[in-house]
């Protein structure tokens, strides 16, 4: 696999991390974004191949069988994965890349890349995520409740993170992960790898060429 950053993305459902992940990636030239597979059914204003690669479970789990997968996990009653190939053609790409998962599979993520670097997003308050939650009031208590306790049992796991960003206001919170990918951009080993010969031109102890 080639020197791209690779992100790990999670957060709770609630959390708008869908939308800043769209908006960062509209805003930072050379940042991509990963087209997970899933075996749940493709929702209204959802397009196959552009926000999942809706597939057959008997599809999903031969993938699985084959190796196919570089992290896949069950995550609330539907597999979901990230395919090898679709990594390896976006970081050919000389891209950087966001992995949108869960707490699983960015754990599967880190045994096998040690330098990727994750981050998890949360809501501003509980009583914000509940509203988000809650919808359009179209659905029952207990479909509200269940998807709280979702929402819970993914944000326990916020310490195992590289950073922390609260999602208060949209365009602060984009702010903030523009300034982290920038950052990581900077890191002495990039700016070294990118700019070859730089350091050991100045670094000479020879008069330089006229
Ligand atoms: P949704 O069905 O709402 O799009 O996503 C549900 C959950 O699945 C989210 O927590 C999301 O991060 C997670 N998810 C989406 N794609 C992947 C993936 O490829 N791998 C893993 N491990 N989780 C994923």
């Amino acid at each position: 696999m080639s020197t791209g950053t690779l992100y790990i993305v999670s957060a709770p459902s609630g959390a708008g991390k869908t939308s800043l992940v769209r908006e960062l990636i509209q805003r930072t030239p050379g940042l991509g974004v990963s087209v997970s597979h899933t075996t749940r059914s493709m929702r209204p204003g959802e397009t196959d191949g552009l926000n999942y690669h809706f597939v057959a479970l008997s599809a999903f789990e031969r993938m699985v069988e084959v190796g196919e997968f570089f992290e896949h996990a069950w995550v609330f009653d539907r597999y979901y994965g990230t395919s090898r190939v679709e990594i390896e053609k976006r970081m050919a790409l000389g891209e950087d890349v966001i992995l949108e998962i869960d707490w699983q599979g960015a754990r599967q993520v880190r045994a096998q890349r040690p330098d990727a670097v994750s981050i998890f997003i949360l809501p501003p308050s509980r009583t914000a995520l509940h509203e988000r939650l809650a919808g359009r009031g179209q659905d029952d208590t207990e479909t509200i409740a269940r998807r709280m306790r979702d929402a819970v049992s993914e944000m326990s796991h916020f310490e195992e993170y590289d950073y922390l960003v609260v999602n208060d206001d949209f365009n602060a919170a984009v702010g903030q992960l523009e300034a982290l990918i920038g950052a990581e951009r900077l890191r002495t080993k990039r700016v070294q790898a990118e700019n070859p010969g730089l350091i050991e031109g100045l670094l000479s102890a020879q008069p330089p060429l006229r």
